[in-house]
């Protein structure tokens, strides 16, 4: 009798549970598209649709090397979106043509068979913060837990210091700002792992002669977030205190040039939205107030993300080249041709994010870059071009992790000869 009543009550929380909490968004039916901006009008009005209606989610901006936008459209707004295209004479094509199904191929049918955390799926941050715990427990010679601060949703965010050594050149990688990026996160655990037990001589040479700062999720609530409700959640999860709109563009959110040249939208319901003031969000407080207290201890700061394959220098903020613009090039092309010269011949584009990508101002490398005087920065976004765009297949985690160590090693000695580190 007991149990019988021990079950039913276990059965009326569950349900509570479920009530309380919304279901996962499904995106059954959305599809994305790449458009072909051929002038101002064109680029409005995509934004504008963006910003007033949730039925429209811009995946990529505007990009000055290909004149393109990625932009996800609801079943509900395909035809009204087909006819806005014929009316402006948008050349289009479509990209995903069911992102659901994209997402449930993300997914894996079984839990890992026991053999614990791997690089064939992506985990949640629970998981992630798990396998951080007995990393490093399993080096705790050479390893360093630090804590960057708490999020808006009051969770810590964590990194990891490798270390082989004292006083080595140091270098800082911010990984997952964007929730939905997931791919950042898988690569940057897959790097440290790397650093910790590889056997290779150039790996061995990176982890014995530099010491790395590494936050693989930085964005904790936003990555929570794109788990558990809407698997397309870019932003944090402040809410705006007049808007509905909740949460800010993190890398625009940095107090260097903050929402200068159209560089960020003051829209709370854009995904560029850059904030009300620099360091609005906590988040974005924490990691200058961290990165700042050991600026001395580090030379090179970078930032992951997806999608696009570019090696993004600053500045975002202007067209205007930075001092030493010709030594990261230089430092980029070597990263590019690393990764080329793989089996897999995958092509990135390197420059400066404003030139060849679009104005973004208020990024976590530009500050780095313009405020601490960081002058190796680099904006990392990873495979693919749009053919998965941020649903990247599980199959392509590894292969991305072996494109970002070849670039790494030649990133790092190129850094190196020419006296950054
Ligand atoms: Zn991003």
């Amino acid at each position: 009798m007991r149990s019988i009543w021990l079950l039913a009550t276990l059965a009326v929380l569950a349900s509570a549970r479920t009530l309380k909490e919304p279901a996962k968004l499904s995106y059954e039916g959305y599809e994305v598209y790449q458009l072909n901006i051929r002038n101002k009008i064109h680029l409005q009005l995509i934004n504008k649709l963006s910003e007033l209606s949730n039925e429209y989610n811009i995946w990529k901006d505007y990009e000055e090397y290909s004149k393109q936008v990625h932009v996800m459209v609801s079943p509900k707004a395909k035809s009204h979106f087909q006819l806005l295209l014929k009316l402006f004479g948008i050349s289009n094509e479509l990209m995903i043509a069911n992102v659901q199904r994209l997402i449930d191929a993300e997914q894996p049918v079984t839990r890992d068979s026991g053999d614990g955390f791997g690089w064939k799926r992506y985990y949640e941050l629970e998981e992630i913060e798990a396998w951080l715990d007995s990393i490093l427990a399993a080096y705790p010679s050479v390893t360093e837990g630090f804590t960057i601060g708490k999020s808006f949703e009051g969770r810590t965010i964590r990194g990891i210091k490798i270390s082989h050594g004292t006083n080595k050149p140091g270098i800082f990688i911010e990984s997952n700002i964007h929730a939905r990026e997931w791919i950042t996160s898988a690569t940057a655990t897959w790097f440290i792992n790397e650093l910790l037990s590889s056997k290779q001589t150039a790996v061995r040479s990176l982890a014995d002669n530099y010491d790395w700062y590494i936050v693989p999720v930085f964005n904790v609530d936003g990555f929570e977030y794109s788990h558990r409700k809407d698997r397309m959640w870019r932003k944090t999860r402040q809410p705006h205190p007049t808007n509905n709109c909740i949460g800010v563009d993190g890398n625009r959110n940095f107090d260097s040039h903050f929402m200068e040249n159209g560089g960020a939208s003051d829209n709370p319901c854009s995904e560029t939205f850059a904030g009300a003031a620099p360091w609005s969000e906590p988040e974005t407080k924490a990691l200058s107030d961290y990165v700042t207290s050991i600026k001395d201890k580090f030379n090179v700061y970078l930032s992951f993300h997806s999608y696009g394959q570019w090696l993004l220098t600053p500045y975002g903020h202007t067209m205007v080249l930075p001092p030493n613009y010709d030594h990261l090039q230089d430092i980029g092309a070597a990263f590019a041709g690393a990764i080329k010269s793989l089996p897999y011949a995958t092509e990135y584009v390197h420059g400066s994010t404003a030139t060849v990508l679009y104005v973004a101002s208020g990024s976590s490398v530009d500050w780095a870059y313009n405020e601490l005087d960081k002058k190796v920065g680099f904006t990392i976004e990873y495979r693919d071009k749009g053919r998965f765009g941020f649903l990247l297949p599980p199959a392509q985690i590894l292969p991305n992790c072996e494109e970002l160590m070849a670039g790494m090693i030649a990133l790092i000695d190129k850094t190196k000869q020419l006296g950054y580190l």
